[in-house]
């Protein structure tokens, strides 16, 4: 069993939520469930193998695509069983890639943050201009694109002048580094930072499909309202 799974049995007795996922030991290993079917009669949940559950995943309700695995909208309905340590790892990595590896490395003294700045600064072509952000325009990107709204992860990066998220907030799973969402928010961002209004461009990557030129898009409409709100603080934040 690698040392992640094994780190992270140890720090639960009966059961613990994990993002979404409620899991619990039982006889013969662990059940997982969506935390909101805690009570749910199993008879009136599909239990789902293997894959079925990364399929599962890759749908919210009303079938759209999810591009981001950590976002609040993971359906209910379901439950799994995993009859060893490994066998959960696995089945985790299908509903949130990495995130108990990711989790594993959050618990050393010096986890392997990796900032704003440090993560722009190694970007190259189109999405260098995600280093032209100020501070805090940064932080209102990333307090909008991250909010847990969007995304359950909690931020251990961050930019000057903000913090990152502690513990306790949004989930057990951390954020190590900005994402491709993230960037690709970024990169947008500061297209609306130019003085001349830039024409409609398609997303940068397939992966980043985000819908950020549309006005009405939720991340960029909380990016106005976190903008707005810099607009009335004084100027020490
Ligand atoms: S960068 Fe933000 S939106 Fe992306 S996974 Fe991390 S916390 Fe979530």
């Amino acid at each position: 069993m690698n040392p992640d799974i094994r780190a992270f049995l140890a720090v639960f007795d009966t059961e613990i939520v994990f993002g979404q996922v409620l899991i619990r030991r039982r006889e013969g290993g662990f059940e997982l469930r969506h935390e909101s079917d805690r009570a749910a009669d199993s008879g009136a949940l599909t239990t789902l193998r293997g894959t079925e559950l990364r399929t599962w995943s890759q749908t919210a309700a009303g079938g759209a695509f999810r591009p981001l695995k950590s976002a609040p909208d993971l359906r209910a309905g379901w439950r799994a069983f995993a009859a060893d340590g490994a066998a959960l790892e696995l089945l985790l990595h299908y509903l949130y890639p990495g995130a108990v590896a990711d989790w594993f490395a959050a618990q050393s003294p010096h986890p392997p943050v990796t900032s704003y700045r440090e993560f722009t600064a190694r970007q190259t072509g189109m999405f260098r201009i995600a280093t032209t952000l100020p501070d805090a325009v940064a932080g209102a990107a990333m307090r909008a694109c991250c909010h847990a709204d969007f995304c359950l992860k909690r931020r251990l990066w961050s930019v000057e002048g903000l913090e990152p998220e502690g513990a306790g907030q949004k989930s057990l799973i951390p954020c190590l580094e900005p994402c491709a969402l993230m960037l690709e928010f970024a990169r947008k961002a500061a297209r609306l930072e130019q003085p001349i209004a830039p024409p409609f461009e398609p997303p940068a990557t397939e992966a980043a499909e985000s819908g950020f030129d549309a006005p009405n898009n939720p991340r960029r409409m909380r990016f106005v309202l976190e903008k707005q709100a810099l607009a009335v603080k004084p100027a020490t934040e």
